[in-house]
């Protein structure tokens, strides 16, 4: 997990995820894994850690399957 900026972790009000949300998103996240983004777990070794999608598609810039051009 690396320590970006662009996301911050929020304790949701149950304690079974850890959400990572996208700060400054397009549409607004809320800590459920009923978010429109259809968050998903980030790493296999860690399932509660739950990954929010950005709408800007930034996620895209930081694993690098995309390079800004
Ligand atoms: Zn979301």
């Amino acid at each position: 997990m690396s320590a970006s900026k662009a996301y911050r972790r929020l304790e949701p009000y149950n304690t079974e995820h850890v959400h990572v949300i996208p700060l400054y998103d397009l549409k607004e996240h809320i800590p459920y894994p009923e978010c429109w983004c259809h968050p998903t777990a980030d790493d296999e070794e860690y399932p509660e850690i739950l990954m929010h999608h950005a709408a800007d598609g930034r996620e895209a810039f930081e694993d690098g399957t995309r390079v800004p051009s």
